[in-house]
């Protein structure tokens, strides 16, 4: 097969997109795709401080590297979770991070370390606090989302970037949908503007960017990401999503993409609207990070 731009030989299919492109062209192609989504979305302009949360994985590795090749201001965010499973996850994935932005002389990288800050790893807070069930991840996620807030706001940035790609985005509708969360369906966007003082406005700016095609991107240009993905997501609904949504689109190409496409219409149409309540929100007696119940917020009441 050849490539559409060019007669050499193509390295990537895209069958949803009926477009076949060679090792130069595609990552091109990718890069274009991003600039398009984030003006289409007006995610963020070029005098905007952006911070890009990164894992260590493909899609937010590519992410950093694409909004610096596209010139925006962009310094990334790595929270040092502690989880020490056979492979040493987080500090393999840190390692990731620092090599990446050592070879970057404009790459600026911010640590957030959870032992060292707060005195205990995610493993060892998950355990305290859980009494017996084994997953840490609702803790994970109220943790990331304190530390990525605190980091955006007192780092005076415009916005939170997070590599979240197409396959993410509908697992996490789909999901929604089986279960009429509609609360949750209303505030799925690749935007999600700051609906209050002291909440940062987020943007995902891979949501239209398949998995594979965040991956061949990492793989083409030579980004060393970590493999291996956290050992706790393991047995997870969204994963069971992806196979059933991975199946559906081996029989349709375009499946995934479609459904999405349609729900961002729908969107914007205002189907939803209404289920998009607005919460009162208080400042956290300890933090100041704001907080549906009065006093200390779900963060810092782990702590305290
Ligand atoms: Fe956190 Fe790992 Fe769970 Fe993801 S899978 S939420 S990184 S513990
Ligand atoms: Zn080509
Ligand atoms: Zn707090």
């Amino acid at each position: 097969m050849k490539c559409r731009k060019c007669s050499r030989p193509a390295v990537f299919n895209m069958r949803q997109h009926k477009l076949a492109l060679c090792e130069v062209h595609y990552p091109e192609w990718f890069i274009a795709q991003t600039q398009r989504a984030v003006k289409k979305y007006r995610m963020f302009g070029p005098d905007d401080r952006v911070l890009v949360a990164v894992s260590g994985g493909k899609d937010s590795l590519s992410l950093w590297d694409v909004l610096l090749r596209l010139g925006y201001q962009a310094d990334g965010l790595y929270i040092d979770l502690g989880i020490d499973d056979s492979v040493g996850y987080s500090a393999a994935s840190r390692e990731k991070v620092e090599q990446f932005a050592a070879q970057r002389p404009d790459a600026r990288l911010t640590v957030v370390d959870l032992k060292a800050e707060y005195g205990e790893t995610l493993p060892e807070v998950a355990r305290r606090v859980q009494r017996g069930r084994v997953k840490p991840c609702s803790v994970c996620g109220l943790i990331k989302r304190h530390v990525m807030n605190r980091v955006t706001r007192d780092g005076g940035y415009d916005v939170l970037a997070t590599g979240h790609n197409l396959d993410d985005e509908v697992a996490v509708l789909f999901g929604n949908v089986l279960h009429w969360q509609t609360g949750y369906i209303a505030r799925q966007a690749p935007v999600l503007p700051a609906r209050h003082d002291g909440l940062v406005r987020k943007v995902k700016p891979f949501c239209r960017f398949y998995e594979r095609e965040t991956a061949a991107y990492a793989l083409l240009t030579g980004i060393d990401y970590i493999y291996d993905e956290c050992p706790h997501v393991v047995g997870a609904t969204s994963l069971r999503y992806k196979g059933i949504l991975n199946q559906m689109e081996e029989e349709s190409p375009g499946t995934k993409l479609q459904f999405y496409l349609g729900f961002l219409r729908a969107r914007k149409e205002g189907f939803f609207r209404e289920q998009a309540e607005e919460v009162e929100l208080h400042p956290c007696t300890n933090c100041g990070q704001l907080t549906s119940v009065p006093g200390l917020c779900a963060f810092c009441r782990l702590w305290i």
